[in-house]
């Protein structure tokens, strides 16, 4: 069997050290010395000056739309997971979608600029599998109509833009560190602020408002994190870099795997370099995609369609056509993709999608155990 993802998993040894000390201390939360450790050592490795440990990467996004204060409309894009649009309206916004970009996945500058009215506070856009959106485009119309902007990063643990974090863009930009994304803490996730301003205003409704004992400044949630998950952190973050390294051969290597295959990929701006973290496949049409789908998932293997259906047709928000969202959603396949993937298993898949009796391959199938 071949699963869409297996979590990054940590020698348990290096965990259960952690864990005794945690024990020692007798600390398990409220920003204990693992989490201020995992914490600096990220902003070092990101090259960051600004990043907080949250609960989750929804919260995340939950206390960056408060934290800026957002009312009324925000653009964003019908492609992304739920949470994007769903955290808009949880928190009391409207979301408005702006049709995404065939190429890049990601939204597209110039329907943003089509969907801005005088309702319109903020755009959250989503780096779609760890693929930078155009980012100076979208500063740009940011400053033109003074909107706040918000960066959907849960996909982007080691994207760069020009060399730098893919982190560093925007008002906020947010993350995610479940268990299924490049760099986990099992659950967990970050906010990243552009000013020091921005940040402090974070923390402080990461933590209920709280300035001291019997002090509280603002409305706050409880979007901390705790030891337990910051020591799984740390142990994943002394990875990172071999990770990071592996993914981004295994996404080459499907490319090459797949050089004859007749579909369509997500295409980096100049400029960026995409972690690799997923690799997206989009067929002609629905019919083809599920017919693949069905031949992998015969074969023992899990692609999974992300992100299907479009936002921008829940039932809870109001529903508005963005063709191009609608058309990608119904015939992209993502094929597994986790660190230990093995040559062997990307060939087979590769022979499966490619229509190759897979068992006259070198004996490959075989000997891939699955
Ligand atoms: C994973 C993910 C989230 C949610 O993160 P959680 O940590 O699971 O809450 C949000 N947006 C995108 C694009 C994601 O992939």
């Amino acid at each position: 069997m071949i699963p869409f993802n297996k979590p990054f998993t940590p020698p348990a040894g290096e965990f259960e050290a952690y864990i005794s000390d945690i024990w020692a201390r007798g600390w398990f939360t409220n920003n204990g010395p693992l989490v201020q450790e995992l914490e600096q050592k990220l902003r070092a490795h990101l090259g960051l000056r600004n990043l907080l440990l949250t609960t989750n990467g929804t919260v995340s996004l939950q206390l960056a739309i408060r934290a800026l204060d957002l009312k009324g409309d925000i653009i964003t894009t019908p492609f992304s997971y739920v949470a994007t649009t769903s955290s808009i309206v949880w928190q009391g916004c409207r979301p408005v979608f702006a049709d995404i970009d065939p190429d890049t996945f990601n939204i597209d500058p110039e329907c943003i600029e089509d969907r801005i009215t005088p309702a319109t506070t903020a755009i959250l856009a989503t780096h779609v599998f760890g693929n930078p959106c155009d980012v100076a485009a979208i500063e740009n119309i940011a400053k033109r109509h003074g909107l706040k902007v918000i960066y959907d990063a849960a996909h982007c643990f080691g994207t760069t833009m020009r060399g730098k974090s893919i982190f560093g863009w925007g008002d906020i930009s947010t993350t995610s560190f479940h268990a299924t994304k490049l760099f986990q803490t099992a659950e967990g996730g970050a906010v990243m602020a552009h000013n020091k301003a921005l940040n402090a205003r974070l923390d402080l409704m990461r933590n209920f408002g709280h300035v001291d004992y019997g002090e509280f400044r603002s409305v706050g949630i409880n979007g901390k994190n705790s030891e337990l998950h910051a020591a799984m952190g740390l142990c994943c973050l002394k990875y990172a870099d071999e990770i990071l390294a592996t993914r981004k051969q295994q996404y080459n290597r499907y490319l090459k795997l797949l050089k004859g295959l007749d579909v369509r990929l997500q295409k980096p701006l100049p400029d960026s370099e995409p972690n690799g973290s997923y690799f997206a496949i989009a067929f002609h049409s629905e019919k083809d995609m599920l017919l693949r789908k069905k031949r992998l998932e015969d074969a023992g293997i899990f692609p999974r369609r992300y992100f299907y259906p479009e936002l921008s047709s829940l039932d809870y928000v109001e529903k508005q056509d963005t063709p191009i969202a609608r058309k990608l959603a119904r015939t992209v396949l993502c094929l597994p993709m986790y660190h230990t993937l093995t040559d062997c298993e990307q060939a087979r898949i590769a022979d499966i999608l490619l229509g190759k009796r897979v068992k006259a391959v070198n004996g490959i199938g075989e000997s891939c155990n699955v």
